[in-house]
């Protein structure tokens, strides 16, 4: 990762949270200047909250994409960055319109507007790998309620326009797509864990708080052996059914705090953390039994390489030189004769 994609990271990150910021400032605007006084301000009170309750969360992130802890969060971080900043300034064009609202109508659609325009599938990727290293306080579950709480308002205020209901249906379907997107993207469709871009960003997030607690890490390269051989007698078919049953294997053989991830072909990568360094090659060895002696569609072995250590500085950088040694290791293993593991640091 070049130093520019992590200070376009840094600048998505910043954008975010300025709109989450403006999203505040419009609201309680609404509150004091169409709706003083009124019952309703209270509610446009209550939304401007929900967004200030994001501030911490951005700070946080900002944290994260400083360590370079977030590598390949965008395909395309450019245009994401890009497109944010035309988002920003719709926003703003958004707010020289709270002068002229005059119904509550109109401040809804005013908010169903903003909120469209918040739903960029960008907010939804941080809420997604934030969740973890920030045991669940993310503003992901709490973004729903902050829609059902307008789309309630709504239908209670008795606002008849037919747009309201359109743009409600809209919202609604935009969050779950959205949803739905950063999942695909993020994992592989054969073995159903993630792919080379799901495991950076999750493992990057996860080595950065092992940087922060100063906790030993480790990465374990899976290559198949022979794999090609399965393919030539058995069929591509059966090969992907092999490629499966291992995956799956693999997935049942770690902790909720490791990573697993399909790193090419036929190669799988785990990274292991808060893990106890010389416990490595055990894991590995289980690891090894467990594909040997598993049901799989075929016989098969696998080679492993595994190394170990302590991330002290740029997250991403280290974690690619523990993998180019665990790649080292795992050439040794083949070398050796297959079906075995190597490790080292
Ligand atoms: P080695 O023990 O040295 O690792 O030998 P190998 O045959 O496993 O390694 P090689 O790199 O020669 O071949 C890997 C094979 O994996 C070739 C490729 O066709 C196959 N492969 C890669 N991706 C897939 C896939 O998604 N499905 C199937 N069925 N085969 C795949
Ligand atoms: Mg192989
Ligand atoms: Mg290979």
């Amino acid at each position: 990762m070049t130093e520019k994609t992590d200070s376009v990271l840094l600048e998505i990150v910043n954008l975010c949270a300025t709109l989450d910021q403006r999203a505040c400032g419009i609201y309680s605007r609404i509150a004091d200047e169409v709706f003083a006084g009124t019952q309703g301000a209270e509610f446009w009170r209550s939304v401007s909250q929900d967004e200030a309750k994001h501030f911490n969360f951005w700070e946080r992130v900002q944290e994260f994409a400083k360590e370079g802890a977030l590598p390949a969060i965008f395909s395309n971080p450019f245009e994401v960055r890009d497109d944010l900043q035309s988002v920003l300034s719709r926003v703003y064009r958004l707010e020289e319109r709270i002068k002229d609202i005059k119904t509550l109508s109109q401040a809804i659609m005013l908010a169903y507007t903003l909120e469209l325009h918040l739903l960029h599938p960008a907010f939804e990727t941080f809420f997604h790998f934030m969740k973890g290293p920030l045991n669940d306080e993310t503003p992901e579950k709490e973004y729903a309620s902050h829609l059902e709480k307008f789309f309630h308002y709504a239908k209670h205020s008795d606002i008849a326009a037919p747009e309201v209901e359109i743009f409600e249906g809209i919202l609604d379907r935009l969050l779950k797509m959205n949803k739905e997107l950063v999942i695909y993207s993020q994992v592989d469709p054969l073995t159903a864990i993630f792919n080379r871009r799901g495991f950076f960003n999750t493992a990057g997030i996860l080595a950065m708080l092992a940087k922060r607690n100063e906790s030993a890490v480790g990465v374990m390269l899976v290559d198949l052996d022979h794999f090609k051989q399965i393919n030539d007698r058995h069929g591509h078919q059966t090969g992907d059914e092999v490629l499966k049953s291992v995956a799956s294997i693999l997935q049942s053989n770690i902790r909720h705090s490791d990573v697993l991830g399909r790193y090419g072909g036929e190669e799988f990568i785990i990274f292991l953390s808060s893990m106890d360094p010389e416990k490595i090659r055990e894991i590995g060895e289980k690891v090894r039994k467990s594909v040997e002696t598993g049901n799989n569609p075929v016989p098969i072995t696998v080679s492993i390489g595994c190394s170990r250590g302590y991330i002290q500085g740029n997250v991403i950088e280290e974690l690619e030189t523990l993998i180019r040694r665990a790649d080292e290791y795992l050439y040794q293993s083949k070398n050796a004769g297959r079906n075995r593991v190597t490790c080292g640091h």
